[in-house]
């Protein structure tokens, strides 16, 4: 089975600029800290603040969690924040949102340093899989249950820097399948 194309790069940047006008409007006069989950949102998260018209700080926190294509379910903060969080605007950068697990630690990691606001922003949703409940403030997808790779998504670290997102399918033996387009 080949892997399935399943949001294009120019979808995927319309939303990210329709989730950048609406942080403009809700931010505006505001100088948030804009906290990315590493590794995943590193594209989304660097295409999201070259949008957004005001002073922003980017920070970003690890966390250990996902083997492969399974969660182990276990979820531990690894390396935390480094700026001072306290009475800040946090606005918190993820990928994916799918059991909800490690969300919910971070969440919880940085309300704990009583921020002025805490806001959650993630590229896509999985909400078939949630675990615990969480707030998706911004939104880009909701998807099925699928395996998706692309756009900073992995598969056992590879696949992070195609610009479109595919979903591996159940059985799918060659992800390798996936042609990178030269564009330079
Ligand atoms: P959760 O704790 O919500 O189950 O898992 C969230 C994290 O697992 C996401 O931030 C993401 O890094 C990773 N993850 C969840 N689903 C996928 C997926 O379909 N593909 C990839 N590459 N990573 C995923
Ligand atoms: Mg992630």
């Amino acid at each position: 089975m080949v892997p399935r194309l399943l949001i294009r790069h120019q979808e995927i940047e319309t939303a990210v600029g329709n989730l950048a006008a609406r942080i403009n409007q809700d931010y505006s006069g505001k100088n948030p800290l804009v906290v990315g989950v590493l590794k995943g949102s590193f594209i989304f998260m660097a295409d999201l603040v070259r949008l957004l018209g005001f002073p922003v700080e980017v920070e970003f926190v690890r966390l250990s969690s996902y083997r492969g294509s399974e969660s182990s379910g276990k979820v531990a903060m690894v390396n935390g924040l480094r700026s001072p969080a306290r009475a800040r605007d946090i606005l918190v950068v993820e990928d994916i949102v799918d059991t909800g697990l490690s969300i919910s630690c971070v969440m919880a990691h940085l309300s704990r340093k009583k921020p002025a606001s805490l806001k959650l922003c993630a590229l896509v949703d999985k909400p078939s899989r949630r675990r615990v409940p969480v707030t998706i403030d911004y939104l880009g997808f909701t998807v099925p249950d699928r395996f998706l790779v692309g756009y900073g998504l992995d598969f056992n670290e590879k696949f992070r820097n195609l610009p479109d997102i595919y979903s591996l399918e159940e059985g799918d033996s060659a992800p390798g399948a996936i042609t990178f387009v030269r564009r330079y």
